[in-house]
């Protein structure tokens, strides 16, 4: 295809894309396919009021998490093998308490902290399979910036140019073509976006999670591992077995996190509606 024609075409594309979809609030969001890409068991915390919502709305709820988590502690009895042993079933278990499925979640076990020096293009094939499989309406990740990049921490901001890379390459048929060759998989376009951990100002979505504060409160809870003293001294999956007064402040310390905004529980996104290549910058000439 020459490169005028191409350029066309993705034009055309965009503005049906942005111009044809009706602007459906997120609340009333059914019958979709989301899938959250994040770097660590936990990442998708921040946005699990309005999983939870999506998935009592109907909504098909895919997670794919690129690192085991296998560092973040400072307890020096845990091993790295037990860390991601435990990192897994604390993510299990908080997924379970927002409605949704275990087989719905996949971890490419990569090491915590070291994504940024994983080889790229593999990283990027497996996101590209999995983009690809579960064939998303809707993708959630880092926000990797509007305009300009936005600065996170090294996993999330690997995560963040991973995911984008692998939207992109997934919608071209003879990129990482043996998924379509050999898994009778096909290009896949994804047509929308909630990046979540992006800057404030440049969220342009407001979701209202009052309904869900409690579910999202209580998966929080299950991040003993992270979220409680068990980050310096590991005492098991239940709460009831941590020092006096821990579940009173884990409890208080999760729902205290959340964004309240006029008196209403919220979480915020960067909302985009487009092709890949239009979701971090404004249209230029
Ligand atoms: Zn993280």
């Amino acid at each position: 295809m020459k490169s005028i024609n191409k350029f066309t075409l993705l034009f055309i594309i965009n503005s049906f894309l942005c111009f044809s979809q009706s602007n459906i609030p997120i609340n009333e969001w059914a019958g979709k396919t989301i899938l959250l890409i994040g770097a660590h068991p936990d990442d998708d915390h921040q946005s699990h009021g309005t999983l939870a919502m999506l998935k009592a709305n109907e909504n098909k709820i895919f997670m794919v998490i690129l690192t085991t988590g296998n560092v973040g502690t400072k307890d020096p009895n845990i091993s790295k093998t037990d860390l991601s042993k435990i990192r897994r079933q604390e993510q299990i278990d908080a997924i379970k308490e927002i409605g949704l499925l275990e087989e719905h979640y996949v971890n490419l076990g990569y090491d915590d902290g070291r994504l940024e020096f994983a080889d790229k293009e593999e990283a990027i094939g497996k996101l590209v399979y999995y983009i690809r499989k579960f064939k998303p309406d809707v993708l959630m990740s880092f926000d990797p910036g509007f305009n300009y990049q936005v600065w996170h921490k090294s996993d999330h901001r690997a995560a963040a140019y991973l995911t984008a890379d692998a939207v992109r390459a997934a919608e071209w048929p003879l990129m990482y073509e043996g998924d379509i060759i050999q898994h009778k998989l096909d290009a896949h376009l994804v047509p929308e976006f909630l990046f979540y951990g992006g800057n404030v100002s440049d969220k342009n979505t407001t979701v209202n999670i009052d309904k869900y504060v409690n579910q999202r409160v209580e998966a929080g809870t299950k991040y003993l591992s992270q979220w409680s003293s068990g980050w310096f001294n590991y005492l098991g999956s239940d709460i009831d077995n941590y020092p006096k007064g821990e579940k009173e402040n884990v409890y208080k310390k999760i729902r205290d996190r959340i964004k309240v905004v006029n008196g209403i529980y919220v979480e915020q996104f960067r909302h985009y509606k487009g092709i890949p290549d239009g979701m971090g910058r404004r249209p230029r000439d």
